[in-house]
């Protein structure tokens, strides 16, 4: 299996997110896709390839041209206002429901108006690493498009929980999403399988009125987990898209004879549905050591995932998500793609 993979990512290394009441140290760190790529050699998966440069035209087919020039600018006018020293940009206020807002174009303004969490720093190099993990998941398509039967596009930062001008959840352009467009341009119907822990909500809200591109989440019920306002069991799509939207919440520590019913009921919705190509949104942070989740999938369960996947028979394109136990990350991130391969 090929796989795509820029050096570009190692430019974003946030230092600290807020959450739960605190600054802590970033989970969402370069070595996360590091530790894949040396085990991707290290097991021989395929070669490593370096993604071909896509035109912008494709990233603002599936985000706001406002949201796209803000991210490009963002960290310099950060510093610009805050000085050369300024730690990351973090916001720390939004546009809240009920309030008349304004929007001043001026700096905290547009970074309130333009994110949904604190998790989600912009550095000085977060916008070159995450316009090139939006090439990195557009050459996988291609590749695919092309005739491989599957590639690993080894996306960092992740996409799944931006939307179409909003980022958050560690994520600022939908990598997945922007290669779902693709392929649709190309005449390719797509169906997105996501099974990072958290539901992608980015993903979601951008194909919701779509019947052309099927998504299906399985996640961590939104009653108690991120990202708290989407991702719930009714969500069916609308419009055109109604019945082209499947959530599969699960509770606090499902193991996988639970998760595995899940799975079964999103392929099986796949299998109905006879896309052209899947594209599995792939977090790994549903393993049982992941610092900020509360699955208990094991090692071995991850070959059984890549296992079941692959009796789709469908051309398949696997787009990193989340995942942080740094210790366990590189092994079940490429037990998924062994296991599809039947290796
Ligand atoms: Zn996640």
């Amino acid at each position: 299996m090929k796989t795509f993979y820029s050096a570009a990512h190692l430019k974003h290394r946030p230092a600290q997110e807020f959450e739960r009441g605190r600054l802590a140290p970033a989970v969402e760190v370069p070595e996360r896709a590091e530790c894949v790529r040396r085990r991707i050699e290290e097991r021989k998966i395929g070669p490593l390839l370096e993604p071909s440069r896509f035109d912008d035209d494709i990233v603002l087919a599936v985000h706001d041209a406002g949201l796209v020039s803000f991210l490009g600018s963002a960290h310099a006018r950060w510093r610009k206002h805050y000085g050369e020293d300024a730690p990351d940009a973090i916001p720390s206020a939004w546009p809240a429901r009920g309030m008349s807002a304004r929007l001043s174009g001026e700096i905290e303004s547009q970074l309130g108006s333009y994110s949904f969490d604190t998790a989600t720093p912009i550095t000085r190099g977060t916008w070159d690493a995450a316009r090139d993990a939006a090439n990195v998941a557009l050459s996988a398509a291609e590749a695919v498009a092309e005739g491989e039967g599957s590639a690993f596009a080894l996306t960092r930062p992740p996409g799944h929980h931006a939307s179409f001008d909003v980022f958050g959840g560690y994520c600022y352009l939908n990598n997945v999403a922007i290669a779902a467009e693709w392929l649709t341009k190309k005449g390719r119907s797509v169906a997105i399988l996501d099974v990072d822990y958290h539901h992608g909500n980015g993903t979601q809200s951008i194909f919701y009125d779509r019947k052309d591109v099927l998504f299906i989440s399985v996640h961590a019920d939104p009653s108690f987990a991120f990202p708290h306002f989407l991702g719930f069991a009714d969500e069916n799509g609308q419009s055109t898209g109604e019945g082209f939207n499947l959530n599969l919440p699960l509770p606090r520590g499902t193991d996988w004879a639970r998760y595995a019913e899940a799975l079964g009921r999103a392929l099986h919705r796949v299998r109905d549905f006879g896309p052209d190509v899947l594209l599995v949104s792939l977090g790994l942070d549903t393993f049982e050591d992941d610092p900020i989740a509360q699955f208990k999938l094991t090692r071995p369960d991850y070959l059984r995932m890549g296992e079941a996947i692959a009796g789709l028979k469908l051309p398949t394109i696997f787009n990193f998500e989340g995942g942080y136990d740094l210790n366990g990350l590189a092994e079940i991130t490429v037990n998924v793609l062994e296991g599809f391969e039947g290796r």
